[in-house]
């Protein structure tokens, strides 16, 4: 039996136990960067928030296929390729990459599939074919539109009802809608940006059938367990995927819809339309991947967090004091040729149910933080109890994977070990002028 996992629902609006469709497998989709510019920090909350989950829901036990998108077929990208003079093709590659170093840096799991929107145009077609042919889209001049009053719940993620909606949405006089909640399903173009020649005619799709087919697809099933992105998502992107969802398939698309507070600058949400974004790779530049990791694993994933200087600044001094006490244990543990072993379980299961309790982060920095005072504790002992040390640094090295943290132990080598033999011997014969000699090294492999 899996350990008891529960998740909020934004869908049904309450926390839920978490019962995958399957035994042992866990589908993750969350949605992923349009990408025409560099990212901001904002779209990494998303990523570090599911790379977590993957990793939790793995160390129980589930076979986990985490998957996120490129969005590299929209308007936003077809209007910076005009402006730079490149194809929209060359635009998406450069900033996938970019992306790509950052995830690298962040130390996120590889997914299991990461899929772009190009790749999948003729099945978009298809899947909007096939809503014509229902009746849940209808063809204007220049468009293929979703005809919403089709769908019983729509509203229902985002808890609004249809009246509201329609009221606070004007139509555009220039519109071919029925209505005005319907939305874009293709547009009908020969205009200068990309286009593809489709069974539905030449054109592009829109973003949000985008996502609902590249679900269908990588998964090869009409419902996963769990779809996510962030807060702003919820309207009218992930209602849209669920319309779709139920047009073709007469389910809600994903049965956890999981979604991400906001990373904010001054209290706003950080945006590249609202001008206030700090670009990831610019923080990656100053501040570790683990800071950054350990910035916004200290909020709940659903509340929001405000972003600065001196947030990252404690973050990072933060993870330091983490891998420095990590270290000095396992320098020590060398120094008596023992290896860190024996998980210490009160510590590991309470750490794990804080995470089983809808990614309670802070409860779970809160038992890592026992642990590093407990462990340097230990280690500042003169009669050093060597048993202890090993199984706490065990399972500490363990948690702080589970958070995603890259670790990079340094072994002590043979010739650090002579060193500090020399230095302890010097030291015993009262011989401060040598042993102050060999002092600095050993200061540097942070023994002492
Ligand atoms: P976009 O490229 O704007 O579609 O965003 C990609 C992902 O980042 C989506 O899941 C968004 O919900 C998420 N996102 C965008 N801005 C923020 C923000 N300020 N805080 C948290 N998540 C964000
Ligand atoms: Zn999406």
């Amino acid at each position: 039996m899996k350990k008891q996992v529960y998740l909020y629902d934004t869908y049904e609006k309450k926390v839920k136990e978490f019962k995958p469709l399957r035994d042992d497998e866990v589908d993750i989709y969350y949605c992923g960067p349009t990408v025409y510019n560099y990212v901001h920090l904002g779209n990494f909350r998303p990523t570090i928030t599911f790379d977590l989950l993957t990793r939790f829901l793995t160390e129980i036990g589930y076979e986990v296929k985490c998957v996120s998108n490129y969005t590299d077929i929209d308007d936003k990208i077809i209007k910076e390729a005009q402006k730079e003079h490149k194809t929209e093709k060359e635009l998406s590659s450069f900033y996938i990459k970019a992306y790509e170093d950052c995830l690298n840096k962040l130390n996120i799991l590889p997914l299991y599939d990461h899929p772009k929107a190009s790749e999948y145009i003729d099945k978009m077609a298809n899947f909007i074919q096939q809503m014509l042919d229902n009746d849940t889209a209808y063809r204007t001049k220049d468009d293929i539109y979703f005809r919403v009053s089709k769908i019983k719940n729509y509203g229902t993620l985002s808890n609004q009802n249809i009246d509201d909606l329609e009221a606070g949405k004007r139509i555009d006089v220039n519109s071919q809608k029925e209505n005005s909640l319907d939305f874009a399903l293709w547009k009908l173009t020969d205009d200068d940006g990309i286009k593809f020649d489709t069974i539905l005619g030449r054109g592009r799709p829109g973003w949000h059938t985008e996502c609902v087919v590249m679900v269908n697809n990588v998964f090869h099933q009409p419902l996963i367990d769990i779809h996510g992105g962030g807060f702003d998502l919820k309207f009218p992107h992930h209602e849209n995927e669920i319309a779709q969802s139920e047009a073709i398939n007469h389910t809600r698309l994903a049965n956890y819809w999981m979604h991400v507070g906001f990373l904010l600058t001054n209290g706003v949400k950080m945006s590249k339309s609202l001008g206030n974004s700090i670009l990831a790779k610019d923080v990656l530049n100053r501040f570790s991947g683990n800071a950054v990791r350990l910035f916004f694993l200290s909020t709940h994933y659903r509340a929001p967090i405000n972003y600065t200087e001196e947030n990252l600044q404690a973050a990072e001094k933060q993870f330091n004091r983490y891998y420095q006490t990590l270290n000095k244990a396992i320098h020590q543990l060398d120094l008596h040729n023992l290896t860190c072993e024996g998980l210490r379980s009160e510590y590991y299961e309470e750490f794990m149910d804080a995470l089983a309790h809808d990614l309670n982060v802070s409860n779970a920095i809160a038992v890592i933080d026992r642990l590093t005072k407990e462990l340097n504790g230990l280690m500042m002992k003169k009669d050093k109890d060597y048993d202890q040390i090993s199984s706490l640094t065990f399972t500490y090295q363990k948690l702080l994977t589970i958070l995603g943290f890259k670790l990079e132990i340094k072994h002590l080598t043979d010739e650090d070990k002579r060193i500090y033999n020399l230095y302890q011997e010097a030291r015993e014969k009262k011989d401060y002028e040598t042993s102050d000699k060999y002092r600095s090294h050993i200061l540097e492999l942070g023994i002492l």
